[in-house]
């Protein structure tokens, strides 16, 4: 039978749509040269020109946005449709740029909480390629406590003010909005007094410093704020209630960096990473170790942890749509994507041995070092390891909470760190 479209009109069977897309890809699309991913073109495209361009070919085409509503530009076909475009367009140059954060975070949490205005302003100008999204979330003085955040917006007539300071918002410098969450109310208990904003961010008030990371890329940002004036219509939910929208947007983020997000296209399936430059087996080719039994075991232990996120995401994302799963439970596939790419580039290293530590240009394995440096960045973007274990242990198998002193205590009471003073 027939999926239904979120309109009710009967959906194109996904073989038929899994072929549609093959002829067009093969015909619209570039390949990608033997031993490139998408994840190294896209260091590329530091300005995000080449994915605004790609992103706006497959809305021409009618392959953008495979599971965002038709209303708001997109196809309002079924998580396997998605899956049959991102195993067929594996092969080719994507715009991934575009998966993470704008269209499997932030544009679901403004399809779960916007307005009908809100919605139809950005979901669609999203799904065009004209808009990338980033988020405001962690500060200086931490991330993982987010509700103790202290970025400040004070209600002004139509406006409110911002000030303070964000940082770690992944590409900031090249994205056109953010999702902000700030305190509005400081006499509330601090989950209770916090605000979500749709904010510009090239706008007077507003300085984006990049920040020059170990590896040599500079992806992570600090923003400062100085009486940033956010039009009232521009809050995402309710007033006072941005915990709500917080709490879903990490629910969509942790979809993400799991693998198990259905608004991405363009990663094969997830986990998927054979065939790439650092995919083992490429490297144990590069290397001419593929007859070593020790790496043989490696390139196998990797196979196995890709299948197992594969079935693990089907597995979690089916429990969840069923409600045999509470939505946090997204926490599991993220943890084991994190621990397993840890694992992966550790794999790495071992295969490549004294090729890591020097290297001529141009050398194929002198990546893998590279990407080392990163190793930890799966295991803190989206909330790190230990507190998906915490959400996990305390949300997904029900035991006892983590005590919090200032859970229930007015925010202004609680001893905090102040906003941070900016760094030039
Ligand atoms: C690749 C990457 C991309 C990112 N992108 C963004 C972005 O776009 N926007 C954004 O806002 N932020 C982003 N971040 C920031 C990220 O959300 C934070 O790094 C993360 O939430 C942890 O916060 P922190 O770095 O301040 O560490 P802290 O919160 O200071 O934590 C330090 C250590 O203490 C542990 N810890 C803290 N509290 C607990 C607890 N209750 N129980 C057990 N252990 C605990 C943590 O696990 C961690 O090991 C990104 C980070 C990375 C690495």
């Amino acid at each position: 039978m027939a999926a239904q479209s979120v309109i009710g009109a009967p959906a194109e069977e996904v073989e038929s749509f899994r072929l549609r897309a093959r002829a067009w890809l093969a015909e619209h699309m570039p390949r990608l040269p033997e031993g490139v991913d998408n994840y190294h073109l896209m260091r590329d495209d530091e300005f995000g020109v080449r994915a605004r361009e790609l992103q706006r070919t497959l809305y021409d085409a009618g392959f953008a946005g495979i599971c965002f509503p038709r209303e708001y530009g997109g196809l309002g076909l079924s998580r396997e449709h998605q899956q049959a475009f991102s195993r067929e367009s594996a092969a080719y140059e994507m715009p991934v740029l575009f998966n993470v954060p704008t269209l499997s975070i932030l544009a679901p949490t403004i399809l779960d909480f916007g307005t009908e205005e809100q919605k139809r302003r950005h979901i669609p100008a999203i799904l065009r390629g004209e808009e990338m999204w980033v988020q405001f979330l962690s500060e200086p003085s931490g991330g993982s406590d987010l509700a103790g955040l202290v970025t400040r917006a004070t209600r002004d007539g139509d406006v409110f003010v911002l000030n303070g300071s964000k940082i770690w918002s992944s590409g900031a410098f090249r994205s056109d909005y953010a999702l902000c969450l700030a305190r509005t109310d400081w006499h509330a208990p601090k989950h209770r007094g916090l605000t979500m904003f749709i904010v510009k961010i090239h706008q007077p008030g507003i300085e984006v410093q990049q920040i020059r990371m170990v590896n040599g890329w500079n992806e992570f940002c600090q923003e400062f704020f100085d009486d940033v004036a956010i039009p009232a219509e521009d809050v995402l939910g309710q007033v006072n209630d941005g915990w709500t929208v917080a709490s879903r947007l990490l629910i969509h983020e942790r979809d993400a960096v799991g693998g198990a997000s259905r608004y991405t296209s363009g990663l094969g399936a997830a986990g998927e990473r054979s065939g790439s430059a650092t995919g083992l087996d490429h490297l144990a080719r590069a290397t001419g170790r593929t007859s070593d039994p020790t790496v043989r075991q490696l390139v196998a232990e990797d196979r196995v942890h890709e299948r197992v996120a594969q079935q693990l995401v089907r597995r979690v994302t089916t429990g969840i749509a069923s409600g045999y799963f509470p939505p946090p439970a997204g926490a599991i596939p993220r943890l084991f994507a994190a621990t397993a790419n840890e694992r992966h580039r550790d794999m790495a290293l071992e295969i490549v041995g004294r090729g890591a530590a020097a290297w001529t240009e141009g050398d194929p394995v002198g990546e893998v070092s590279v990407e080392y440096l990163f190793r930890q960045g799966g295991s803190l973007g989206g909330g790190s390891n230990e507190m998906q274990r915490n959400i996990i242990s305390e949300r997904v198998l029900g035991m006892p909470r983590e005590y919090a002193a200032d859970k229930d205590k007015p925010f202004d009471e609680v001893r905090h760190n102040a906003a941070p003073s900016r760094v030039r």
